[in-house]
């Protein structure tokens, strides 16, 4: 369906968990978060009906995302459900990889089409410093796994970090010349854990573009938040993602979905719609609530220019 700003709505994101395996110092407390009782949470199969409900209105593409994704328990069913239902015909995962190696093959069979691995170093023991504890050496294998069962094209989502990894921009572009990926870079955005300190670590990706010179516009997919580049003669792409520097709400064609029941019709607004009760006790509104919620969607965010509007919630919670 198409909303106020007669932008097609057709992408619903999933935030299927709160909860991580990792700690990266810009999303998540270090102690991390508890866990929320279970008549708080949407269950999976209550996702399912929301997207079921999703599909009626047009939603034809899902991306599951947390949190992790992968620690939610029955993940593999989950994909399973969803990729059965009518409609929706491309299923992605938003995912650190680090549970990769374990279930890249079962979801490929399940029906999943793809995966985004975030990655901010390609240093052992930065990334163990960056996400409090990571093992770099599982996401890379849950990398080479999802290539092997045919979840791509991969994307790496890199947040470019001030006095962190942009010493390592170049080494993350010359990825793309020998191995078919798209490697991302996302603007840090001043969200929860990162509110305070974004704003001195900031690194435009302006200021990466005009650092490598070398790489030339490529072919960009409509409604995708990215702008590709590519190295001559390069296998994979390199994106840009400017949530900050020039937003991309003109083509935005998404409504999200959070764990604990929250229909967000934009990520950096705190206009939040509950669907928890409905799922829970009015199944029959599941859709009347979506549709409401997709009516509510603001023609643009304010995250610098409007404090009240801003989205006072982790991304861990949002899912990115
Ligand atoms: N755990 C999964 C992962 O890390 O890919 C999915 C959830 S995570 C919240 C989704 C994406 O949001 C990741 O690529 C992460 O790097 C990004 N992210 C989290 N906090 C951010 C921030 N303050 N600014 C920019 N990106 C952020
Ligand atoms: Fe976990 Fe992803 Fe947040 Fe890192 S960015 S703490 S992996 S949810």
């Amino acid at each position: 369906m198409k909303d106020l700003f007669s932008r097609k709505i057709n992408y619903m994101r999933i935030s299927i968990t709160d909860l991580c395996n990792l700690r990266c110092q810009y999303c998540m407390p270090e102690e991390g978060i508890c866990k929320k009782d279970h008549e708080d949470i949407l269950s999976l199969e209550e996702i399912v009906q929301i997207v079921k409900a999703g599909a009626k209105l047009g939603i034809d593409k899902v991306r599951i995302t947390g949190g992790e994704p992968l620690v939610r328990n029955g993940i593999v069913e989950f994909i399973k459900m969803i990729s059965n239902i009518e409609g929706i015909n491309d299923i992605a995962i938003t995912t650190n990889g680090i549970l990769l190696p374990k279930y890249a093959e079962d979801l490929k069979k399940a029906g999943l089409k793809r995966v985004n691995i975030s990655i901010d170093s390609l240093k052992s023991d930065k990334y163990k410093e960056i996400t409090r504890g990571g093992d770099l050496t599982k996401v890379l294998e849950g990398i080479e796994e999802a290539i092997r069962v045919g979840l791509t094209p991969v994307k790496l989502n890199v947040v470019a970090v001030g006095g962190y990894n942009d010493d390592e921009i170049g080494d993350f572009i010359n990825l793309t010349k020998d191995m078919p990926i798209d490697v991302r870079f996302i603007e840090l955005m001043p969200i929860g854990e990162a509110s305070n300190w974004a704003k001195e670590k900031f690194i435009s990706n302006d200021y990466i573009k005009n650092r490598f010179k070398e790489l030339v516009p490529t072919t960009t997919e409509k409604s995708s938040p990215a702008r590709y580049y590519k190295l001559p003669g390069g296998a994979g792409r390199v994106g840009f993602i400017n949530p900050i520097s020039s937003h991309f709400c003109e083509e935005c064609n998404r409504i999200r979905v959070t764990s604990d029941g929250k229909l967000k019709p934009c990520l950096h607004s705190n206009k939040e719609i509950d669907i928890l009760d409905a799922v829970k006790n009015n199944p029959d509104k599941i859709e009347e609530v979506l549709r409401s919620a997709i009516m509510t969607k603001p023609e643009k965010h304010y995250l610098y220019t409007n404090e009240e509007e801003r989205s006072n919630r982790n991304m861990f919670q949002i899912g990115g």
